[in-house]
């Protein structure tokens, strides 16, 4: 298949591209790099089946020739991102999804949406199952992620359903693994970055907040499963090992082995208080089933911020 991934040059959009050139796929990778970087698809320069086009894709999009799938992947993805970034956030998720959209109507391809468990807000149902229809602040600071989401999405299924596309949803769960960013600002290369250099692991809150972390190749597993499924409507992929922020920071100490005390920090606005995926969907229709545990997960992630650092 020829396969546009928008935001390829970012933590998921490029572990996509070399799953999908590893299995035999041309890779289009397009990026606007304003959270996506360069040094996570250098090595696949020179690949004859890969090429790299930096576009802002809430502009019209121009892609020669023809496509089969559109991997919609572009957004900043870190709370801290869209806080610096809030109105790129909304355009790309409105805007940049009506573009990818329309693109794929243009050329008959596959339509594949990066969604989030963010779309269930600060939930009131635990663990979130698809049918939850969420529980979002739109005027909050996280609302510019959630309520583009939630847009890209409502915009997915017209596609779908007025013009006949051919899509599919992920609702992706804190995900985590080599190529994010150090400073991106979410807990896991915030504490692990702290943990290696000595400094104070800044826990927000009291910590009792839970999450429940996937590690990247479980992710780019699910996603591909999903992309050969006939399944139209959202799937949440993501991890059942949950654990609280505090939890987390002190596995994150122990497996660095650091001195590193704990700090504890005010707690960020609509900062939800638990999450969990439901992932009796994904295990049903796409027999998907996560592997890598917390404790592998995270030493493989600590190993490659030790190589940057
Ligand atoms: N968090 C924290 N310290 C940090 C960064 C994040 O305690 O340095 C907390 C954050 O408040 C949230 C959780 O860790 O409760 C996960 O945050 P992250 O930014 O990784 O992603 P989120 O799931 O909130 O989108």
């Amino acid at each position: 298949m020829k396969i546009l991934i928008t935001g390829g040059a970012g933590f998921i959009g490029s572990h996509l591209c070399d799953f999908l050139l590893e299995k035999g796929h041309e890779v289009i990778c397009m990026d606007n790099l304003i959270t996506g970087n360069m040094d996570n698809i250098a090595h696949l320069f020179g690949r004859k089946e890969f090429s790299f086009v930096q576009h802002d894709v809430t502009n019209y999009i121009y892609v020669a020739g023809d496509l089969d799938y559109i991997l919609h992947f572009a957004s900043p993805a870190s709370p801290k991102d869209y806080l610096m970034f809030p109105i790129q956030t909304l355009k790309v998720g409105a805007l940049g999804t009506h573009k990818a959209l329309g693109l794929a109507r243009a050329k008959g391809a596959r339509f594949f949406l990066a969604s989030t468990s963010e779309c269930y807000g600060d939930p009131l149902v635990h663990p979130q199952t698809e049918d939850y229809w969420g529980n979002v602040n739109p005027i909050g600071l996280r609302g510019v992620y959630d309520e583009a989401k939630r847009f890209a999405e409502a915009t997915t299924m017209a596609y779908h359903r007025y013009h006949g596309i051919d899509t599919r949803i992920i609702r992706i769960f804190n995900t985590y693994g080599p190529r994010m960013r150090k400073a991106d600002g979410r807990a896991i290369p915030n504490f692990i970055t702290q943990a290696l250099s000595g400094q104070a692991l800044t826990v927000f809150g009291d910590g009792s907040q839970t999450r429940s972390i996937c590690y990247v190749s479980d992710l780019v597993d699910g996603i591909y499963r999903l992309m050969n499924s006939d399944v139209d409507t959202p799937v949440n992929i993501g991890n059942l090992e949950e654990m609280t922020i505090l939890k987390l920071a002190q596995k994150i100490i122990e497996i660095t082995g650091s001195q590193s005390e704990i700090a504890f920090k005010s707690l960020p606005e609509d900062d939800p208080k638990v999450r969990r995926p439901d992932i009796s969907k994904a295990r049903k229709l796409l027999g998907w089933e996560p592997s890598v545990n917390a404790d592998e997960g995270l030493r493989r992630t600590v190993r490659y911020f030790k190589e940057q650092l």
